[in-house]
């Protein structure tokens, strides 16, 4: 991981130690990731690109994903979930996952095929990798899907789950016709109660055990010309070591937000000049 990555991965982990869940989504967007950085601890970062190139050789070319939660996206089948607008809650019903369906009885031969094909393609991308790597990948995917029964016993058993639920081709399969998921019902997955225990942990004060006191600085507004940079260089922000008036202070968050909008009409503006697309310099 190199300084920048480094940097948004704790950012953003500062954020999610912050920000009360808004919505169902956010519950289980929340979970997932703790259960991510669970399941993930045991790699280095090294052991994780591999894996990720070896899901990405599965996948194809036109549909590499950059990051597991991407890769492994229970979110891709819920564009209209209820859950973007519910209130924040205990369970959540999600479709169905490939690898669940692929045992039901009214799966057809071509989802059937797909599968097989896809297993046979990852058992011979994932060869040389030792059965425990390949049954801690499978428990990362489960831990991103939030699947707590996923059946992964063996080599075998790993293999299927991660080629039947990194595969591409079912994700098309879906996209063109998605009867076969929407007959077998939906998946309800249980959360913790993420509200009350951020709650709990934001009183007890465990942002600042993890990060340290408030210093100073980190109550200082920005000045114009940090606005301004922030604004327009996301990276610069997040090296700038001062990242943490951010999410503590309304009147800077609305200084930078007025930049990011103004930034945003212009670039639709200069669209819409030249046709929906933008100009190459
Ligand atoms: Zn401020």
């Amino acid at each position: 991981m190199d300084a920048l990555d480094h940097q948004i991965t704790q950012y953003s982990q500062t954020l999610e130690d912050l920000i009360l869940p808004g919505t169902l989504i956010d519950c289980y967007e929340q979970h997932r990731r703790r259960l991510m950085r669970q399941a993930s601890a045991s790699f280095n970062d090294n052991e994780l690109s591999w894996f990720l190139d070896m899901l990405n050789q599965l996948r194809g070319v036109a549909d590499r994903q950059d990051d597991f939660d991407l890769l492994f996206d229970p979110m891709m089948y819920t564009e209209n979930s209820y859950a973007w607008d519910a209130p924040p809650g205990l369970a959540i019903e999600l479709p169905v996952l490939n690898s669940q369906l692929a045992t039901h009885p009214g799966v057809t031969a071509e989802f059937q095929k797909i599968a097989d094909e896809e297993v046979s393609q990852l058992r011979t991308l994932a060869e040389t990798y030792p059965d425990d790597a390949i049954c801690g990948l499978a428990l990362l995917a489960a831990a991103a899907l939030v699947d707590c029964d996923p059946g992964i016993t063996d080599r075998r058993s790993a293999i299927r789950y991660l080629a039947l639920n990194a595969s591409a081709r079912l994700e098309d399969y879906w996209a063109t016709d998605d009867v076969l998921w929407k007959a077998a019902g939906p998946r309800v997955v249980k959360l913790p109660d993420l509200f009350l225990e951020q709650k709990e942990s934001l009183r007890r004060g465990s942002l600042e055990a993890i990060h340290g006191p408030l210093t100073e600085l980190d109550l200082t507004c920005y000045t114009d010309e940090e606005v301004k940079r922030y604004a327009f260089n996301p990276d610069k922000f997040l090296m700038s070591g001062k990242t943490r008036h951010m999410p503590v202070c309304g009147l800077c968050q609305e200084r930078v937000a007025k930049w990011v909008s103004c930034a945003k009409d212009a670039e639709e503006k200069i669209m819409a000049q030249f046709g929906g697309k933008l100009p190459i310099a």
